[in-house]
């Protein structure tokens, strides 16, 4: 028998909040005013997103027990808002976040992590920081602005990410996303 891994059915999968398309934009726009040319690689608009899970590169049969069980995930949507910033320099990230993330953001990246770890997927023992990265390669010191965008935006989905790497660039494609269920009216 001829015993060969077929590479191309392995996928660099990780699952992540959406920003909206009105927000990445309001974010590179907020960036490009408050932050030097040098201050590291800015990530493109459509880049930008909250990571819940990071898989790595998954087979095809793995990436559907892990779809199927983010498919029975039933909890309510909820709002996130980016009123914290911070410069990580060791891995060069300068990044937006929650000073006080939402129970449903915590939740939902618990459960995914948990499942996927559970899937053989390496989770890092790290504690979960929810933030969008502004910048990558941000290894020099870094003048961070006061005060954030305070942006909120709201999450009633999430989705399955494919990191592809293609003629120098990386670009986040879904292969699927799941709806949130409905929130009680009192926390719209
Ligand atoms: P590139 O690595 O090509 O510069 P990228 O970091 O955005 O771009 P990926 O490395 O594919 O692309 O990462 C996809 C997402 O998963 C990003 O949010 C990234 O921060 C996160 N991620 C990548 N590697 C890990 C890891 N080892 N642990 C946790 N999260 C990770
Ligand atoms: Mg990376």
């Amino acid at each position: 028998m001829i015993n060969t891994v077929d590479k191309t059915s392995f996928r660099r999968l990780f699952f992540a909040l959406t920003l909206p398309d009105t927000l990445q934009q309001n974010m590179v726009q907020w960036r490009a005013d408050n932050f030097p040319p040098q201050a590291g690689r800015p990530i493109a608009a459509a880049n930008l997103h909250l990571t819940l899970a990071f898989l790595g590169e998954v087979s095809h049969a793995k990436a559907q027990v892990l779809q199927q069980q983010a498919g029975r995930i039933s909890q309510p949507g909820f709002n996130v808002t980016l009123d914290d910033i911070g410069h990580w320099p060791g891995s060069g990230v300068v990044w937006l976040g929650c000073k006080n993330p939402p129970r449903g953001l915590l939740q939902l990246a618990q459960l995914l992590r948990s499942q996927a770890a559970r899937s053989g997927c390496y989770q890092a023992p790290l504690p979960f920081h929810p933030h969008v990265t502004l910048f990558r390669g941000a290894i020099r010191p870094v003048a961070i602005p006061a005060r954030t965008t305070n942006e909120i935006f709201p999450v009633n989905s999430f989705s399955l990410y494919e990191s592809v790497f293609a003629r120098g660039r990386t670009r986040y494609k879904i292969v699927q996303s799941w709806p949130l269920a409905a929130r009680e009216e009192k926390e719209i």
